[in-house]
């Protein structure tokens, strides 16, 4: 359904009344919010660009708010040859990434051994401490020569899990960090 200006002014009107009568409006104030989108969206830029989570590179669309400079809107791009469109759930998750997600995490959150509750730490204590129990640990069980007596000098008491919302450059980085570490388990949801 095509809504001109006069019609949506009409709509509002009737609005105001029928909130007097006690009447729903839930779906003229649905419309009128997809209104505010398409306005967004016809003022916008699109600039094309590429998933960096997985080595498959499907395409997106960012559009961009022509008057603030922010993304509002992150989608895939049906022209292109990998993709025709489509995304996985980490591509469709892309925009929340952004700024504009409000409930994106930005600080870290500690939970002590038994606490039941949560603490707000700051990034240097989280690493030092993260660096801590990995040197310790990976010291502690240290294999140097496996049965055979060759040198492997791996541990197998840490572990890597990759994050699915690290890009392959920053993937490769972990892999060759953890390996110098002696990690042997080492994983991620894009095996790269
Ligand atoms: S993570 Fe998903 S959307 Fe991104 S390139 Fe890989 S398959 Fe495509």
């Amino acid at each position: 359904m095509q809504i001109t200006r006069r019609s949506f002014l009409k709509l509002s009107g009737a609005m105001g009344a029928s909130t007097a009568l006690g009447l729903d409006f839930k779906p003229v104030k649905a419309y009128a919010d997809e209104l505010s989108k398409m306005h967004r969206i016809k003022t916008s830029k699109q600039f094309t660009t590429v998933c960096a989570y997985c080595s498959c590179g499907c395409g997106l669309i960012s559009s961009v708010d022509s008057i603030t400079g922010k993304i509002f809107n992150i989608e895939g791009d049906p022209e292109h040859p990998i993709n025709e469109g489509s995304l996985c759930a980490k591509g469709a998750g892309f925009f929340d990434l952004t700024e504009a997600n409000k409930h994106r995490l930005r600080k870290v959150q500690y939970r002590a051994p038994y606490s039941d509750k949560w603490e707000v730490k700051d990034w240097d204590w989280a690493m030092k401490r993260i660096a801590r129990l990995t040197k310790d640990a990976r010291d502690k069980d240290f294999i140097v020569t496996n049965e055979k007596g060759q040198l492997v000098n791996r541990t197998e008491s840490v572990a890597h899990l990759g994050s699915s919302n690290i890009d392959n450059e920053e993937c490769w980085l972990i892999s060759m960090s953890v390996r110098a570490m002696g990690l042997v388990y080492i994983d991620h949801q894009a095996r790269v």
